[in-house]
């Protein structure tokens, strides 16, 4: 029997999603663990905040520096939901996939369409995705979908058509993507390196929810001082003053 204290969290939209959620008159809704400590398959994006203090720890590959563990950086509250469900799905796992899926389910918020599994965080373990597939199969009536890097499990089952993956590039299973053909994002440190690589760059989800082609993401967050993707980042940053200034 569950109780509104072992429930899991879930979390709002940003102001990103809400623009596609406007457009599109669905609600969606977040979920979130623990960034790069959820995440066996991180590499060049691999950062940490610590649990208690939240200063970020950075990977020994990192090249850009994962925008949820800057969140959990500053957000105290935020780091102790993300904590909160990671230890309440382990502790369900513990009596296997089918009890993970029923505290999920139990958990899910009452009213939304679509939800995205993890804003920061990943598929942990592949009995965490086996959980999460059959979440999808009981709710056919949802889109779930996810960037993962957790390749490694994803390459065991066949999903639902309503858990949507899109394939992060960049971490420690990149050769199974182009294996199994999965649509995929790209990390891009420009908006010309998207158009040199022939992406579109995904503002809003879109791509990823509903998409079947491979697709961009422009560098966001805080980076590493010194870092390519600091350097990256100011210069979108600047050039996106002088738009604004020259509009
Ligand atoms: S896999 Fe995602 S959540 Fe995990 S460290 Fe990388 S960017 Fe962050």
């Amino acid at each position: 029997m569950y109780m509104k204290s072992n429930l899991l969290k879930f979390g709002e939209p940003n102001a990103k999603l809400k623009k596609m959620l406007k457009e599109l008159k669905l609600k969606l809704k977040t979920f979130t663990l623990p960034a790069g400590w959820s995440c066996p398959a991180a590499k060049d994006c691999l950062s940490r905040a610590n649990r208690e203090t939240g200063k970020i720890q950075d990977g020994p590959d990192t090249e850009f520096r994962c925008f949820a563990a800057s969140a959990e950086a500053t957000y105290p509250s935020l780091r102790k939901m993300v904590w909160r469900n990671f230890g309440l799905l382990k502790d369900a796992l513990v009596d296997g996939v089918d009890a993970c899926a029923d505290l999920i389910c139990a958990s899910l918020p009452d009213k939304f369409d679509i939800m995205r599994v993890h804003v920061g965080g990943d598929y942990f373990s592949k009995k965490y995705l086996q959980a999460w597939i059959e979440v999808a199969k009981r709710n056919p009536e949802k889109i779930f979908y996810s960037y993962s890097k957790s390749l490694h499990f994803f390459k065991e089952f066949a999903l639902p058509d309503n858990l949507v993956l899109t394939a992060s590039r960049g971490g420690k299973f990149d050769e199974l993507i182009d294996l199994h053909g999965w649509k995929e994002a790209l990390v891009v440190y420009s908006e010309q390196e998207a158009i040199d690589k022939g992406l579109e760059i995904d503002h809003d989800d879109t791509h990823a929810a509903f998409g079947k082609d491979n697709f961009a993401l422009l560098i966001h967050g805080t980076q590493p001082a010194g870092s390519m993707a600091s350097k990256a980042l100011q210069l979108i940053k600047k050039a996106n003053k002088n738009v604004t200034a020259n509009a």
